[in-house]
């Protein structure tokens, strides 16, 4: 039974009763008063009236008159007070003989009649007397049992509510109140087992399916966070690249095995120690914390750009180096938590080695072509030469057709050259400090007549003085001719392109500027790139140009760079330090 419906029921038959108990005792109590009520109305007063007629007979005849009259005056009342079966016909009689004593005072056997009949009529109601005493004592009676029978029941109820109703409020609130204890000291096998159909039974099924849950998602929590755990270290343990993890104090904690391959150290030498430790006696260690935050106490210094040259698999190995930082947003929080780093060292090696033999073939060939070119140049010249003989017309346009050719082959031989000398390192640089108006103008000369061709006017802004900067005259010259000969190439006849020189700081900057079509968006993070060519753009070229720039500018320590407005016109510069 519900707890709600077990209160009520209890209380409410508490009240019952006790009502009941009330309307009961009152009924008895007010029987009992109408049964003595009527002893003394009925019959108490007849007997009064009986004695005080009896009295006024006594009275000696002097007063006769006064008792005549008061025996009159109580029959008048004897006769208003007619309770009993027979007493009217008794006292009828008795007013019968009265009349007739009254009449003849000195009938003396009148007074025994009226005697007589009053002697019957007290009887009578002393009789009655008895009777009723007998009813109203029926009637304590009945009431007593009545009353005693719903007190008791009043008293077993109100008993059995006490004995029971706290125990079975309090006792399911002080188990659930030990079991909830329990799950908030993370014990979640606690179960309440009320198999009441109550509101402590909804409870405890409430309860149980919390605790079931919590179980469920504690257990599955921690398993899948082990297997997870487990699966990431296997994971980097079977990675082929070395991958090496910090935290945000710059303390190692895990190192996969091709990592301690390079680091060459043991992992009980390096798991758990600060980086910044191990690196004091491990160059590679000391390399990789460069390109870690300053915070590190080691500065990045940008001085290893390129790939990381380390002594792996029993030969010279190349690396690439990643440095991802791991952060994390705090749930409910706004900023960023630094966790740590991850290092991961890429193994190019292989493409080292193809990269390399491209280039030596590239360099080889381009080698070995440059000799059969110059001697096609020069049995062109020789065939022009009048001792050869004269060539007709035709001849002489298949001949200057071969010597374009020729030339172009040759331009592209050389940059391949370059190229190939650039990316094995072998630029040979002759810096000095140089003059870059007479750079430029040595690019001029070169260009004038491709800019003429096209009725294209070479404007100059440039800073006047300018200082010497520190440069490879030639390698510097070659470059803005690749910028002016693309420019004059992209842009449309008679139109201007602006040449600046300025001066910046500690550097000089030199711009080229065109109103040409421009590069889309899409190409220009590529526009740098070996053999890159924008789509669409005629073949002429080898896509090799702007490369080998870059390789030269960044190889006498400037940067180089673009921009452009596609349809609006290109600026290409490059900054070399004075
Ligand atoms: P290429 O020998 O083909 O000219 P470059 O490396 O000099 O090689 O240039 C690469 C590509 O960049 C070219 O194919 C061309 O599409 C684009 N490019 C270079 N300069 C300009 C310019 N001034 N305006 C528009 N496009 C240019």
């Amino acid at each position: 039974m519900r707890i709600k419906t077990k209160l009520t029921l209890g209380v409410g038959l508490l009240f019952l009763l006790i009502l009941l108990l009330a309307v009961v005792s009152t009924l008895f109590i007010n029987a009992l008063s109408n049964d003595t009520q009527n002893i003394l109305v009925a019959n108490y007063n007849t007997l009064d009236y009986s004695r005080d007629m009896l009295l006024a007979l006594d009275e000696p005849r002097e007063n006769r008159s006064e008792a005549f009259a008061r025996f009159a005056e109580n029959l008048e009342k004897q006769q208003a007070n007619l309770t009993e079966v027979g007493e009217k016909e008794i006292t009828d009689a008795l007013a019968t003989h009265f009349t007739a004593l009254r009449s003849n005072p000195a009938d003396t056997a009148q007074y025994q009649a009226i005697r007589a009949d009053l002697y019957e009529i007290m009887n009578l109601n002393m009789h009655a007397i008895v009777r009723k005493n007998e009813v109203a004592k029926q009637t304590a009676e009945t009431a007593t049992f009545w009353i005693a029978i719903v007190g008791t029941l009043c008293f077993l109820i109100a008993f059995t509510l006490l004995i029971n109703l706290p125990g079975s409020i309090a006792s399911p609130i002080r188990e659930l109140t030990e079991r909830i204890r329990q799950i908030a000291a993370k014990n979640y096998q606690q179960r309440v087992n009320f198999e009441q159909h109550n509101e402590f039974g909804d409870l405890a099924r409430a309860f149980n399916t919390m605790a079931e849950k919590l179980e469920e998602y504690a257990g599955s929590n921690l398993a899948e966070l082990l297997t997870e755990k487990k699966r990431i270290e296997t994971l980097i343990a079977q990675m082929n690249d070395p991958v090496i993890g910090l935290d945000a104090d710059k303390k190692i904690l895990f190192v996969n095995a091709e990592a301690l391959k390079v680091l060459g150290m043991r992992a009980k030498d390096v798991i758990g120690m600060p980086a910044p430790e191990v690196a004091i006696n491990n160059d590679l260690m000391r390399a990789l914390m460069r390109g870690l935050t300053p915070s590190a106490g080691m500065p990045d210094t940008g001085a290893e750009k390129g790939p990381l040259k380390i002594f792996a698999n029993g030969k010279e190995s190349y690396f690439d180096k990643e440095i991802l930082e791991i952060t994390d947003t705090p749930t409910g929080e706004q900023s960023l938590r630094r966790l740590g780093h991850v290092i991961l060292l890429r193994n190019i090696t292989p493409f080292k080695e193809l990269d390399a033999a491209k280039t030596n073939f590239i360099a080889t060939i381009s080698h070995e072509l440059k000799t059969p070119i110059s001697s096609i140049k020069m049995s062109l010249q020789l065939l022009d030469s009048q001792r050869t003989g004269v060539l007709n017309a035709e001849q002489k346009q298949l001949a200057e057709s071969i010597h374009d050719d020729a030339d172009r082959l040759l331009k592209i031989t050389g940059e391949l050259l370059d190229l190939a000398q650039s990316e094995t390192g072998n630029i040979q640089l002759n810096l000095l400090p140089s003059e870059p108006q007479s750079m430029l103008r040595f690019a001029l000369d070169t260009v004038r007549t491709q800019a003429e061709q096209k009725q294209i006017h070479l404007e100059i802004h440039a800073d006047d003085p300018l200082p010497l900067v520190k440069a490879d005259p030639e390698k510097t010259a070659w470059v803005l001719v690749n910028f002016l000969t693309n420019a004059i190439r992209y842009s449309p006849e008679h139109s201007t392109v602006v040449i600046e020189l300025r001066r910046e700081d500690q550097q000089v900057l030199f711009a080229v500027r065109d109103t040409g079509k421009g590069i889309d968006t899409r190409y220009r993070d590529r526009i740098f790139d070996r053999y890159f060519q924008v789509p669409g753009s005629p073949k002429t070229g080898t896509g090799l140009g702007l490369a080998i720039s870059k390789e030269f500018i960044e190889a006498q320590g400037g940067s180089i760079g673009m921009e452009s407005e596609f349809g609006m016109g290109s600026r290409f510069y490059f900054r070399l330090g004075v």
